[in-house]
This record gives structure tokens, sequence and C-alpha cells, in this order.
């Protein structure tokens, strides 16, 4: 199958090739099927992923010919934003973007300023699929079902979107005045909506593409993936050579409770998903973290933290818990207390299980992924 082919049949909607879906050396082969020197591909990179540009016209190196060929055959990630919602604290960002079928995700900028020794960082949450297949109870995305999976180009796409707003604006904390403006993304996670691993190859071809030196050239150490724990994929992960830093959504210390609010529990149980990630870390050498959402009254007692202590004993050092106080959504989960949160960390310690919380941010504007697009469509139809 030549590349135009295999573009074309992976975005079904789009007739234009899109050249975000594209690796240094598709690009490559891509030219010189439609014979233009080879050369050009890095050329376009460079105008892609370093200048930004959304439009063929300011490529001034290019020919005039080669512009017109790639205005009527090529497109740079085409999605609308709908709508953009900063938090009161300007340190999260939310846009909802409309991609060329109509379908909507969200994506989100997170700022985070200096602190000792650490510079400031920019971090993009990036959505993998429109809706989830994975139906967890406490996440919103989870509530609406699937949709489809997203290209590697619209995966791109939404990190180009935040680069280029922080190029043209570069940010400055609040109350830091005499702090480092910062004016390029450094981090991206891919836990907006969708589970990553469901759209494998979609997914480390656009890490691949962020990756490449002659582009983006984000280090793959500033990448991480978040999966609700597909056994194979992880296993499959550690064999990449790209060097992501890996996210597991844990949840629960038992199978009994993991099920009532993880169904992929019942297809990979947690015995089958520690092995995979022992696997993983003895292939890696990497350290795992393990993402917990504190449901107040569900999985956050002092029992609890002794059984998730246990579960991950044989990880030893390789494994970290990030402990989530859970956003609220339509369903009825609560956060716990300051109070219960510390407890719980604390047996966590006891259990020389590395841990750390995670700050919330940007509750003023529907931060869990899925919120902003829910609260979209229920206004929609209600005009
Ligand atoms: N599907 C992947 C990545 C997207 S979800 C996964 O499940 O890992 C990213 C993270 O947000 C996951 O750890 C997920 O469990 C968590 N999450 C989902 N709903 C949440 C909520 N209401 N509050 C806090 N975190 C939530
Ligand atoms: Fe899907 Fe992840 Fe949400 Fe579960 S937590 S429903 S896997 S997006």
């Amino acid at each position: 199958m030549s590349i135009s082919q295999i573009t074309h049949s992976n975005i079904h909607t789009v007739k234009k090739t899109d050249l975000l879906s594209l690796t240094l050396p598709e690009m490559q082969a891509w030219l010189l099927e439609m014979r233009e020197p080879a050369f050009r591909a890095k050329q376009l990179y460079n105008w892609l992923y370093k200048r930004l540009v959304t439009d063929f016209s300011a490529m001034s190196n290019l020919p005039l010919s080669l512009r017109t060929r790639l205005t009527q055959e090529a497109s740079i990630g085409p999605m609308i934003v709908q709508s953009e919602l900063h938090s009161k604290d300007d340190r999260t960002r939310k846009i909802l973007l409309e991609l060329n079928d109509g379908k909507l995700i969200e994506s989100v900028l997170m700022l985070y300023p200096p602190i000792g020794e650490n510079n400031a960082r920019a971090t993009v949450c990036v959505s993998t699929q429109a809706g989830c297949a994975f139906g967890c109870t406490f996440c919103a995305t989870g509530q609406m079902g699937f949709d489809r999976h997203l290209t590697s180009g619209e995966i791109v796409a939404q990190v180009l979107i935040f680069a280029r707003e922080l190029r043209d604006a570069p940010w400055v904390a609040k109350g830091l005045p005499g702090s480092d403006p910062i004016d390029h993304i450094t981090n991206i996670v891919l836990m907006g909506m969708g589970e990553p691993f469901h759209n494998y190859d979609n997914v480390l071809q656009a890490l691949r593409i962020l990756n490449s030196s002659d582009g983006f050239n984000l280090g793959a150490r500033h990448m991480t993936v978040s999966t609700v724990g597909l056994v194979p994929a992880i296993r499959k992960l550690s064999q990449e050579q790209l060097q992501v830093n890996l996210a597991i959504s844990l949840h629960a210390p038992t199978d009994e409770l993991r099920s009532k609010t993880m169904p992929i529990n019942k297809k990979y149980p947690l015995e089958e998903l520690i092995a995979a990630c022992k696997e993983y870390i003895a292939a890696s050498g990497r350290q795992v973290t393990f993402e917990y959402v504190l449901l107040a009254g569900v999985n956050d007692t002092e029992d609890h933290a002794h059984q998730l202590g246990t579960l991950l004993a044989p990880l030893k050092q390789f494994a970290h818990v990030n402990c989530i106080p859970v956003n609220a959504t339509s369903a009825d989960f609560k956060s716990p207390s300051g109070e219960a949160i510390s407890a719980f960390r604390k047996v966590l310690f006891e259990h020389s299980v590395s841990n750390s919380v995670r700050a919330e941010r940007g509750d003023d504007i529907a931060a869990a992924c899925g919120q902003l697009r829910t609260r979209f469509e229920k206004n929609r139809k209600q005009q």
C-alpha cells in the first residue's frame, strides 16, 4: 500500500493528507510519490513543528507550485476550537475541539511555576479517542461511551495548538514576576479522553512524531502514557525503543473492589496486571506510577492503604502511587477529607511505597476530562 493510501484509509472523513499524521520518512515517501524532492520533508517538518505555522502560504522556502499543491492536497491537523476556558489562576486552560466529522474532544494545558531547583513546566493533557469504551464508573468520559479512535495527526494537533498559544503569549506565574516566562510545551500526558492502549498504533505513531529531533523534539521521558490496564499492550510497550513513562490507573487494591468501579478488571485482574508491570520494570528498568483516585467511603480507608502496600510490595522501589482526590462528575463520588488522605498516605509510607498527592486544579473549569464536553452537549440539546 502506498503512503497516501495508508493515510487516506486511516482518515475516512478527510480527503486531504493530514501532514501531522506522518513521520519524517513517511513524509519523504509521500513527497517522492508526488514527484517532489524528499529533502522538502525536513523543510516542512521545520515549518510545522519548530515554526508552528498553520498556513502553507507562510512556508517561504518552498516553491510556490508546491505550496499551491499542498494547499489543495494536504492539511495541518484540521480541527476547530469550540471553546476555551481558563481557570481563575490561569494555570489550567481547557479547550473543546471539534474534529472534522463533528466529534468533540477535550485537551488541557497545565502550567506549573518554577519551584526550587525545578524549572517551570507546561504540560498538555492529550485525548487519544473521542469517548472511551471502558466505562469506569467515576469517569465522565467513561459514561459517554466510545465514538472513535483519534488519528495520530489529531493527537499531535492538540499539542501544537497549545504550543502556538504559549509561543505567542508566554506565561509568567502570577506572584512570581521575576521568574522566566515559559513559552513552550515541556511535557505531555495521555490522560485526556480515551484509552491510549486501545488505540495503540496511532498513539505510538503520534509520540514518535512529537519526539522527532527534526521536528517538535519532545523527549520521550517528558511523555507519560496512562492506561486502564490493558495487559498485552503493557508488555508490548516494554519492547518499544521509545522510553516513555508509564502510568497505570489502579484505583483499588482488590479484585472485588476494582471490578466494581473498573469493568476491565474482569478481563485483566490484578494478578495479571501486576505481573505485566513487573515484566515491564524488568525490561525497561523504569519506575511505574500507579494512579489511585480516592473515592470517599469506597477505596480510601487505612485498610485499603495496607492492601495497596501489600499488592505493590513485589515491585519494591519501582512503584510510585499518585493519590488523586476524585473530581466530582455526575456520578455520586466524593473526595475524602485532607486528614483521610494524609492517613492513607502515611500507611503507604509505612509500607515503603513512595507516593504523592495530585494538587487539585481547575475545578472551576470542569477539569476532569469529559466534563466540559458533557456540559457543552447538554447546552446544545437545550438550545
Ligand atoms: N484511559 C486512561 C487515560 C485517561 S484517564 C486511563 O484510564 O488511565 C486519565 C486519568 O484520570 C486516569 O487515571 C483516570 O482514572 C483518571 N480519572 C478519571 N475520572 C476521574 C475523576 N472523576 N477524578 C479524578 N481522576 C479521574
Ligand atoms: Fe476510559 Fe480511562 Fe475514563 Fe476508564 S478512566 S473510562 S479507561 S478514560
